[in-house]
């Protein structure tokens, strides 16, 4: 498997192309920002791109899919609770933080916990893991985690924003750390990471804070 990456946008979201290399068919996970860069990367990949798969909907994370969509005719999949993010509120946002967003057309595709999505000969297992959004899902499969905002090298995803759920997010972050230590995590933001040095040294995952304050 390759993975290639490109960090856009004003909020630095990165957004991950993978790639099978044994079937040159890749996936792009969160364009957020930034579609002409976005599509240059896919170009320069050499693979055929099959689908975009979307950790959640936040404008950071949406804002490059119409530029994209306008060169690679792919559905996009998203976890329906996402929905009023896609369709209406990042849209807002936009207006709210004065940055520009296209609105994408779609989704395309329903999510579900547990589903198996295909990368060519590639398998990624779907997680829901709400609490920084509630449609917020990883991607795990092939010693690996595309894992959006839920968690970062040394921090979590914020759960101050309007449809975030500090509950949830405590018990998916729970979750998550029961996949293997050695699981690579590609977070929306920031560097990469694994399971097992979050588990060390993340206070979010120690015990030593907790996204509900008790
Ligand atoms: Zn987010
Ligand atoms: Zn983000």
């Amino acid at each position: 498997m390759r993975i290639d990456f490109r960090t856009v946008g004003p909020f630095q979201e990165n957004c991950y192309l993978v790639v099978d290399p044994t079937s040159n068919r890749a996936v792009l996970i969160d364009p957020g920002d930034d579609g002409e860069r976005l599509v240059r990367m896919v170009r320069d990949s050499g693979a055929t791109l099959d689908a975009i798969w979307l950790t959640h909907a936040h404008i950071d994370h949406i804002g490059g899919i119409a530029e994209v969509r306008r060169h690679f005719d792919v559905p996009v999949y998203l976890h329906p609770l996402d929905l009023p993010y896609y369709t209406q509120l990042s849209a807002r946002a936009a207006d709210m933080y004065g940055v520009p967003f296209e609105q994408p057309d779609g989704p395309h595709r329903e999510l579900a916990d547990g589903d198996i999505l295909q990368c060519g000969g590639l398998r990624f297992t779907v997680m829901h893991v709400p609490g920084h959004a509630p449609g917020l899902v990883s991607f795990n499969g092939a010693g690996l985690s595309l894992s959006g905002d839920l968690l970062f090298a040394g921090s979590i995803g914020r759960t101050d924003l309007p449809l975030s759920d500090p509950f949830a997010m405590d018990a998916s972050l729970d979750r998550f750390a029961a996949l293997p230590e050695d699981t690579v995590v590609y977070p929306g933001h920031g560097p990469m990471t694994t399971i097992g040095e979050e588990k060390r040294s993340n206070p979010f995952l120690t015990g030593r804070a907790r996204a509900l304050k008790r």
